[in-house]
């Protein structure tokens, strides 16, 4: 099996949207990166990245992508194209998430049912985290409820609060468990000082899902938005 971070490049957003109640008017510089995994049944990409934001979103995130970070310019390091990948996990459906789901026609994309529900009508105090043109395009849709098996080595556990139907990737190798810890813990000291994150659907869930990350037995961790000198050294 092989793992490959990739990058969809940076964006800058608040650094309090990350960890509740700390960091107010700190800008911060986001990483996205989406994860390639290579085995011998299936190519698997975790997450999508950011995409092209429409001009109202440009407002309050500037994103920053060399020519070398467009999604597909990064699966072709791999000698893939998009149309090669067969699963695609979303952790969630907020914008940067999922921006260039469009792209991969042949893909099954597992998503939490919850999820896929309430991106298409959130709460108020969610609705800015959803875009509409990223996620609602021609492609199929797996509602998944709960814990999933995707491979023998690549298990989906839901790990909500964040989002109503945030999910994170166990994925097995060599021994070690990576964790595609997804928004759950979009950077590392969410998992090491239990700080939940700063968009939030339920702080009590957030909370437990952080607890849940943290007991998986010889984990090593992928922050989603972490910068790139925090990534595990198995990768
Ligand atoms: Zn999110």
């Amino acid at each position: 099996m092989e793992l490959h971070l990739l990058s969809n490049g940076h964006f800058t957003l608040d650094k309090s949207l990350l960890v509740y109640a700390k960091y107010q008017g700190e800008a911060y510089e986001a990483a996205l990166k989406p994860l390639l995994i290579i085995t011998d049944e299936k190519r698997v990409l975790i997450d999508t990245g950011i995409g092209e934001l429409p001009e109202k979103y440009m407002k309050f995130h500037i994103v920053k992508r060399t020519p070398e970070e467009t999604l597909k310019t990064q699966l072709q390091r791999y000698n893939l194209e998009p149309e090669d990948i067969d699963v695609i996990i979303n952790t969630h459906l907020h914008f940067d998430h999922c921006g260039n789901n469009k792209d991969f026609a042949n893909a099954l994309f597992y998503v939490q049912a919850d999820e896929l529900r309430y991106a298409h009508n959130p709460d108020r105090f969610q609705k800015s985290g959803y875009l509409q043109e990223s996620f609602d395009v021609e492609v199929k849709y797996i509602p998944i409820q709960g814990s999933h098996r995707v491979t023998e080595n690549i298990n989906i556990l839901p790990t909500p609060g964040h989002s109503i139907g945030h999910q994170s990737v166990v994925i097995r190798k060599g021994g070690k468990n990576i964790v595609y810890c997804g928004d759950a813990a979009p950077i590392r000291e969410n998992i090491e000082r239990r700080n939940i994150p700063g968009v939030l659907y339920r702080s009590d869930l957030a909370l437990r899902s952080i607890d849940r990350l943290r007991k998986i037995e010889n984990a090593e961790y992928i922050f989603a938005h972490e910068r790139e000198d925090n990534l595990p050294k198995c990768l």
